[in-house]
């Protein structure tokens, strides 16, 4: 019988040898030394002299010099055609001691061994899908049939449950509000918006991520990534469209949700589930700002993500009244298009150099990550190892350390500032206005860290850009009036003021267990257990809940894929064991929350010079961001452990 090739070992070609070479000049040459480990099955590719001496993020060269990159070239133009002249044989699967100084290769110093099955499960050397469901037919069809699921968003994460519950062979609905997948993706289609962590890992780990046409994509590839995922698994046969759920009540008697849904015309229906997972995301609900005026303005005025189709802003003149992640990517797209554009900025951000940022991906490197075996799958390792928060240190405050005026809060934290600030300076000079405005006030990553590789900072410079920091006093018809009493006259505002961060499932109604509504237990301290469970909710999983977004490190697609794992686990226990329902017990969310408390006031996001931060609550306490070490948070989402939690 035939069997199928290994998705990672390149699709077999014939191209000639200089289209070889050719190509091998846009590669990351450290993933190519990995990728001809592979094709040879010679380690000694990655055991000479020319190896990576630093792995930072974005950085895809390594610190290796243009020699040693010429070098390593055109050693591999002969290999390599004649792997292609032998029918590009599919490569032996790695053992695990060669995977392991793969890793320590690329990663340019020894791994953690105990980290190392997290990065394998994701670069899946043997060609499976780690996190695909196998156990469909330990239950019976009669038992998977008579039990349904439904989930709220059609997002990366709720589509990746789809994707899982279908490899379950259990039935399932889709409850999306918008028209089609891709939830943030498809929602933030303002001028600029991209995603700021490489599009090489910022994918789900078990489709192919040879297609990206920049490093860092722009929004309509990504929205169009989600459309063609979600019809490749047919997820949109379970998807209910332009319908949103209005609340979910739990019955005691059946232990199903009654799952109240309406249409975008006004139709009710109701829905029962025996399990509702949550897929709406963090950052879903806009939060506008609450300025005097802003009813009165008489020109178009809107949420950065919800930008009006179609809207013309040549030869305006433009308000932008935020300045965080999204408000970053707006200004530098539009401003050479607008006759003015005004950006109110509260708080200056910190941003990380990146002169990757906008860059396209060349032909070459496409051409590798279609043809070299695994050479895709390092390149992944490259984005995702750097950034893998593999220990929490870099972000807890360093008790010992003493900086009176809090704009650092360790000595590797003072050196990462020295960094970004001569970023700021360098783009800014002749301007000591501008840096005075721009230079932030509190540690770098105390707030989101951005991206920029110098357009922000170029948008600032421009003639037709000012960027005020005077505090806004109110909207008038026609303008903006700064507490300084300055008008500035605009013919369109832009809120690019974020989101309800910490208003979980906002503005649903849950109703758990003895008429406890969720959102008078969360209060303004929502929590679950790993994120992901609630007490009092049975049957309620959330993915990228209460405290587990991510500020430092890895990506929220890869958070998903640990949380979708727990979630179907759970669905396994119920089913294989015969129960219907679970609920994480007090004492083990209790301990969990009192251990998270404790860890996520010792972190940089906590730091009291910030004073807004849509990661704090109004009380600038934490209840959104994961405090964990990403190999930890993997670890622990692999298997529900039934202990935990009581059962009906
Ligand atoms: P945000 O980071 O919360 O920024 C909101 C901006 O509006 C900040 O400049 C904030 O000032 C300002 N603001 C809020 N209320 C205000 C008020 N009443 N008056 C004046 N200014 C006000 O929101 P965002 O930019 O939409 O980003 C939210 C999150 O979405 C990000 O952290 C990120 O996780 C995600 N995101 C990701 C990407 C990407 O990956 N490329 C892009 C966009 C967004 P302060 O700083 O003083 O609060």
């Amino acid at each position: 019988m035939a069997t199928e090739r290994n998705p990672h070992a390149g699709l077999p070609f014939s191209d000639d040898d200089a289209t070889i070479a050719a190509a091998l000049e846009d590669v990351c040459v450290p993933a190519l030394m990995c990728s001809m480990v592979h094709m040879t099955g010679d380690p000694s590719w990655i055991r000479g002299e020319i190896r990576p001496r630093v792995a930072i993020l974005n950085n895809y060269e390594s610190g290796l010099t243009a020699e040693e990159l010429a070098e390593i070239r055109s050693h591999a133009v002969p290999v390599i055609a004649q792997w292609r002249d032998a029918g590009c044989p599919e490569p032996q699967v790695p053992s695990p001691e060669l995977v392991k100084e793969l890793m320590d290769f690329m990663a340019a110093a020894p791994v953690n061994p105990a980290v190392v099955p997290m990065f394998a499960d994701d670069l899946h050397f043997d060609g499976a899908d780690s996190g695909a469901i196998t156990w469909k037919d330990e239950i019976r069809a009669d038992v998977r049939n008579a039990f349904h699921v439904v989930v709220i968003g059609c997002g990366e994460s709720g589509l990746l449950t789809g994707i899982r519950l279908d490899q379950a062979g259990i039935p399932y609905t889709i409850i999306e509000k918008t028209d089609g997948p891709g939830g943030t993706w498809r929602d933030n289609r303002y001028p600029g918006a991209r995603v700021d962590i490489g599009s090489h890992f910022y994918c789900y780990s078990f489709e192919p991520s040879d297609h990206w046409s920049e490093y860092f994509c722009r929004q309509p590839e990504l929205r169009a990534y989600f459309e063609r995922v979600m019809r490749k698994y047919r997820v949109d046969e379970k998807c209910r469209f332009n319908t949103e759920v209005t609340q979910a009540t739990w019955n005691e008697a059946t232990a199903t949700w009654s799952v109240e849904v309406r249409t975008l015309d006004g139709r009710t229906d109701v829905i029962e589930a025996n399990v509702v997972v949550s897929g709406t995301g963090a950052l879903n609900a806009p939060r506008m700002p609450d300025i005097a005026g802003m009813e009165e303005f008489n020109g178009p005025s809107f949420h950065s993500a919800r930008w009006p189709d179609g809207l013309d802003l040549a030869g305006k003149r433009v308000a932008q009244i935020g300045a965080g992640a999204s408000g970053f990517q707006i200004s530098p797209t539009i401003a050479d298009e607008v006759a003015h554009l005004d950006i109110y900025q509260r708080t200056a951000q910190w941003m990380f150099p990146n002169m990757n940022y906008h860059r396209e991906v060349p032909e070459g490197d496409v051409w590798a990550m279609r043809h070299l075996p695994f050479y895709a799958r390092w390149f992944r390792f490259l984005m995702f190892y750097p950034a893998s928060g593999l220990s929490i240190e870099g972000s807890r405050v360093d008790p010992t350390w003493h900086d009176p005026e809090g704009r650092s809060i360790s000595q590797a934290s003072f050196e990462r500032r020295t960094i970004f600030e001569n970023w700021i300076t360098s783009h800014l000079e002749g301007r000591p206005d501008l840096v005075e405005k721009s230079m932030p006030h509190y540690p770098p990553s105390a707030k989101r860290m951005l991206q920029d590789n110098g357009s922000w900072l170029k948008c600032l410079m421009k003639p037709n850009v000012e960027l005020i920091k005077t505090g806004i006093e109110r909207v008038t018809a026609d303008g903006v009036v700064t507490d300084d009493g300055e008008f500035r006259a605009a013919d369109v505002i832009i809120y690019a003021t974020g989101f309800r961060h910490n208003d979980y499932l906002f503005p649903m109604t849950i109703i758990g267990r003895d008429g406890i509504n969720l959102r008078e237990q969360f209060g303004d301290e929502p929590t679950a257990y790993l994120g992901i469970s609630i007490p009092n909710f049975p049957n309620l999983f959330c993915l990228y809940g209460p405290g587990t977004n991510l500020a430092h490190g890895a990506s929220l697609i890869f958070q998903s894929e640990c949380q979708v794992n727990y979630v179907m686990s759970a669905i396994h226990e119920l089913l294989s064991t015969g129960r219907r329902a679970m609920e994480p017990k007090l004492e083990v969310h209790d301990k969990y929350v009192e251990i998270y408390e404790s860890e996520i006031n010792q972190m940089v996001w906590a730091h009291p010079t910030v004073k807004h931060s849509h990661f704090k609550n109004k009380d600038g306490k934490i209840y959104t961001l994961s405090p964990w070490p990403i190999p930890d948070y993997w670890e622990w989402t692999r298997k529900v452990n039934a202990d935990e939690y009581d059962f009906v």
